[in-house]
């Protein structure tokens, strides 16, 4: 079972959290301007990463709040937790 460190509540089991996806994807500052295919672009393509990978993960049985972890794809090792608006860790990825 993969354990996971809310920010907020500590390490919990996996079960507890649900994933959101790639982290860091700005939302386009004038969505109007963009062709059709730069924005199903932002929509819908996502990394997929071999390796060290930024998500977003909500602690959906607990206290409900988002936050992004820098985990490794391949081994599942979680090196970085941190709190939305914080800076990813700079000494990976
Ligand atoms: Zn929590």
């Amino acid at each position: 079972m993969l354990l996971i460190e809310c920010p907020w509540c500590g390490q919990r089991a996996e079960i507890e959290f649900s994933c959101g996806g790639e982290a860091h994807i700005a939302r386009p500052a004038d969505p109007g301007s963009m062709s059709d295919e730069a924005w199903a672009d932002y929509l819908f393509m996502r990394k997929n990463t071999r390796g060290l990978h930024r998500e977003q993960w909500n602690h959906s049985s607990g206290c409900r709040r988002w936050f992004n972890v820098e985990r490794d794809t391949v081994t599942y090792r979680i090196n970085a937790v941190y709190r939305m608006g914080q800076n990813a860790p700079e000494a990976s990825a």
